[in-house]
């Protein structure tokens, strides 16, 4: 090659990875220093880069200096410790380090055969986390069951509802597919809806089951009781319930017990969606949110959400994994091995979508290894305490409300409309969180309940602290007082 840079020279390697690293050190060191929020307009890279790649080899600090100037701009920061919207998604040094390591080995952990440890690994690191959240012995990988790291919540939900769909149409016959119905609120996650898209679930099957503040937007067992006697009697299939726990507008919390009792009752598949919330639950005085587990057949929370894990770490547990298997393992002739044919071994291709996967359980195991129970419980207590904090100071402000109750570390409120005039109060609140997140200052988002537009705090990003939270609620204040004076 022209330049002196090979594909992999250990010693080229070692010098432009430190540089890499220091780059990204500093980035860290001067995040509060960016617009939280990205302020470029669509289409702006397209004038900044050429049009072609190049023909010759160009030097590393060409590229930095690219970074610096014309990416930096274009980057939404969600490590800045201002960072309030959505849900979190956490790096930490332990989940960097172990991307750098999956980065290095770069194996790709399809059958246990390509590469042991990665499919042993997975299965040691998710028995431990599903201890530590104390799941049903069912779920750990000694019985039946075991866990299984997704990419996402919506790939995990999507290949449990294929499980669940060849299950039931085993026992019922294939030309029964039209009449699978699945269950799930009205708040739960559009990853449900797309798992029916793909899995070829008729669109009028799908219930979105009604919820609204009476229950605190919570599914409610005798509304769902009701859909699944009509749907019976007009000789529909009930085959998959999904509950949530912390949904995303609001950290709702479905009640997993009764829900899971129904679903017994009529044969159906049970999955819980924890994807944010799942994480506190590591702490014994949160772990009553997950309680009805034991009736689930599949639980997944996000480790790349609130728990230090760089993206993606999603985890799946499942408590019959032949479900999972006998919908998607294939047996091609060339990925044949003596270990696979004996059955002595788990092969992930079989638990998931894709064929390849990465070794994901190295940054899992090492966040469980460098930060421990004890610290993981105070990083998400700490969170929690910031979002109880954060709503005390919006209740003090009698121009505002909280429209919600916090039960984790995400805090919905909104600014009231003056006069009660509730037809500008969509307008007044859109407005604020436009004013605020325009600041670059802090990002915040918004969701709408009850035809309510409200706004959504969200406090999970590893750098916050209580002096970002005060700023936050500063800024809100001072943005609402511009904007109250306007009208
Ligand atoms: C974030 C979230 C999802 C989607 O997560 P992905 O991993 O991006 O697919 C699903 N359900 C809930 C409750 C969530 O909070």
């Amino acid at each position: 090659m022209e330049s002196g840079l090979k594909p992999m020279d250990a010693e080229q390697l070692r010098e432009n990875a430190h540089k890499m690293v220091d780059f990204i050190a500093d980035y860290y060191k001067t995040i509060e220093n960016f617009p939280v929020l990205s302020q470029v307009q669509p289409g702006y890279l397209r004038e900044l880069l050429p049009d072609s790649a190049p023909t010759h080899p160009e030097p590393l600090q060409h590229i930095f200096d690219d970074i610096q100037a014309k990416i930096l701009p274009g980057v939404t920061h969600w490590q800045s410790p201002n960072f309030f919207g959505y849900y979190p998604s956490n790096s930490s040094i332990a989940g960097f380090l172990g991307e750098m390591m999956s980065a290095g080995l770069n194996i790709v952990g399809f059958s246990w055969i390509t590469s042991p440890a990665a499919t042993e690994l997975e299965m040691i690191v998710l028995d431990w986390f599903g201890k530590m959240l104390k799941l049903p012995e069912e779920f750990l990988s000694a019985g039946k069951g075991g866990g299984v790291i997704q990419g996402t919540a919506s790939e995990a939900v999507l290949v449990v509802l294929l499980a669940a769909r060849d299950k039931i149409l085993r026992r019922v016959g294939k030309n029964s597919l039209e009449k699978l119905v699945v269950y799930a609120s009205d708040q739960t996650h559009s990853a449900l809806q797309k798992a029916c898209q793909i899995g070829g679930i008729h669109p009028e099957n799908c219930r979105l089951l009604r919820t609204d503040s009476s229950t605190n937007y919570a599914l409610s067992p005798n509304v769902l009781n009701e859909a699944i006697s009509n749907d019976v009697t007009s000789g529909l299939i009930p085959f998959f319930l999904c509950a949530t726990v912390g949904t995303t507008s609001s950290t709702a919390v479905d009640p997993l017990l009764e829900l899971g009792k129904i679903a017994k009752s009529n044969d159906m598949w049970f999955h819980v969606d924890a994807a944010y919330a799942g994480s506190a639950c590591i702490c014994p005085e949160y772990r009553h949110y997950i309680d009805g587990v034991e009736e689930a057949d599949s639980f997944n929370t996000n480790a790349h959400k609130w728990f230090l894990t760089n993206f993606d770490c999603s985890v799946l547990w499942i408590k019959d994994r032949n479900a999972l298997i006998q919908a998607l393992s294939t047996n091609p002739e060339f990925l044949k091995n003596k270990a696979s044919q004996a059955n002595l071994v788990v092969d992930y291709k079989d638990w998931q979508i894709p064929l390849g996967r990465r070794f994901r359980s190295l940054k899992l195991w090492m966040v469980l290894r460098l930060y421990g129970l004890e610290n993981l419980q105070s990083y998400i207590r700490n969170h929690i305490n910031l979002a109880k904090h954060f709503k005390e100071l919006v209740a003090q402000d009698p121009r505002f409300e909280i429209v919600t109750p916090r039960l984790f570390s995400l805090v919905c409120f909104r600014l009231l409309p003056p006069h009660n005039d509730e037809t500008c109060a969509t307008k007044l609140n859109h407005g604020l969180l436009d004013a605020v997140n325009a600041t670059g200052k802090i990002f915040i988002s918004h969701t709408v309940l009850s035809g309510k537009y409200l706004l959504r705090l969200a406090v999970g990003a590893p750098l916050t602290e209580e002096r970002h939270v005060n700023a936050a609620w500063k800024l809100l204040q001072d943005e609402a007082s511009a904007l109250l004076a306007t009208l």
